[in-house]
């Protein structure tokens, strides 16, 4: 949903923030240092990937296997992040919440001010929203009658962390 700000999601993929499966806590899913290997190529999107909760110590690592045409691919299909969820482990992403009858959801800090310093930069309160060929945010994003209530949300959603 929050393409083309600041690059694509790929860009702000490295890290998760996720609810831990065991505590509900903020865990963190990222890519581990060569856990596939040294000499194994990296491949953005498919590398193994580490699950980590601080609060109750639960680990949890997945790698990519190699596929019949050479290339470094997980065994399931990557999870869709419109569901709210993370690629590797489909767990629920910590900062989302519900905003102007939408569902708003960020990877990771950096991805939430991202989003914010956009939001703040190029919609104002009196203007009419304005559709951006730069910005793939989704067009509820954009309403300016909408503006006050994304800003309240993300400042409440950095918070939490
Ligand atoms: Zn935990």
């Amino acid at each position: 949903m929050l393409n083309g700000v600041g690059g694509s999601l790929l860009a702000y993929s490295d890290l998760f923030l996720v609810h831990c499966p065991r505590c509900s806590s903020c865990a963190r899913i990222f890519t581990p240092s060569n856990a596939k290997g040294q000499n194994e190529p990296r491949y953005t999107g498919h590398e193994s990937k580490r699950l980590v909760c601080s609060k109750c110590g639960l680990t949890k690592d997945i790698h990519p296997k190699r596929s019949w045409n050479n290339l470094w691919t997980f065994n399931h299909e990557l999870f869709d992040e419109k569901q709210g969820v993370d690629w590797y482990f489909g767990l629920s992403l910590y900062l989302q919440a519900q905003c102007c009858g939408n569902n708003i959801w960020f990877f990771n800090l950096e991805h939430l001010d991202h989003i914010e310093e956009y939001i703040k930069k190029h919609l104002r309160p009196s203007e009419l929203y304005y559709l951006s060929m730069e910005s793939r945010l989704p067009a509820w994003m954009k309403r300016s009658k909408n503006r006050g209530e994304v800003l309240k949300v993300i400042d409440k959603l950095r918070q939490k962390v």
